[in-house]
């Protein structure tokens, strides 16, 4: 199974897309994810999207498409994988058409308000990258990741302007691609408004529903 989550920042792809990697045992494979390892353990592909992330805009479309196309070329991936922040733009989904086409397109729909609440809410794991919310989805303890105990953080790009920019990017770049997968025929919608329990039982629920899967 070849899967892509999509949707606005704080739409909850990533939660999403870790619930449903663990659950039909298929990597998942974020792209957020990948840079902000990078940038962590200062490779040179972190200092060259540090200031880039940051501001909140987009890393360059040829060097994601490298990345994700030799990230899928790995033995783990060949059972399946779930894509999480990647394709974000027309240019990406034409490259992954061609390099390895999905087999669905999931968009998690959320509206502005619900984004921001999320967004400004949102604290990260330092080490393993566990997503927590301080109302929402809060930790056992406060601060602290409940998966491997190191500090939890409020990404750079969360900060009120880096949202903004990221909400204005997702608007003009990403929302194309609702149409480019409707047209296609494999675009999904799943509400992605209440709580992650009741999104991922819809999710699951319309996931067990279709043919093969
Ligand atoms: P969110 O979906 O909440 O904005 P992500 O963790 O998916 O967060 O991405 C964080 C940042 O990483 C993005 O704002 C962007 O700068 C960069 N990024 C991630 N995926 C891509 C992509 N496919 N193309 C370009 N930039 C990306
Ligand atoms: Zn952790």
């Amino acid at each position: 199974m070849k899967l892509v989550f999509f949707g606005a920042p704080g739409a909850g792809k990533g939660t999403m897309a870790a619930r449903a990697s663990a659950d039909f045992s298929i990597p998942h494979i974020s792209t957020g994810d990948i840079f902000r390892n990078a940038m962590r353990a200062g490779t040179d592909l972190g200092k060259k999207v540090k200031s880039i992330i940051e501001a909140g805009d987009l890393v360059s479309d040829e060097l994601t498409i490298s990345l994700v196309k030799d990230r899928l070329k790995n033995e783990d991936c060949q059972k399946g994988w779930i894509l999480d922040g990647f394709p974000r733009t027309i240019p990406q989904a034409e490259a992954l058409a061609l390099f390895c086409p999905p087999d669905l397109v999931i968009d998690l729909e959320v509206d502005d308000e619900t984004v921001l609440k999320r967004l400004s809410g949102r604290r990260m794991c330092k080490v393993c990258g566990q997503i927590y919310h301080i109302t929402n989805m809060p930790p056992k303890k406060e601060g602290i990741c409940d998966k491997c105990g190191s500090p939890l953080y409020i990404r750079d790009d969360d900060k009120e302007e880096a949202v903004l920019v990221r909400l204005e990017n997702y608007r003009n770049q990403s929302l194309p691609l609702v149409e480019y997968y409707k047209n296609r025929k494999i675009l999904f919608a799943v509400d992605s408004r209440g709580n992650a329990d009741l999104v991922w039982d819809g999710l699951k629920k319309a996931l067990s529903g279709m043919k093969g899967w």
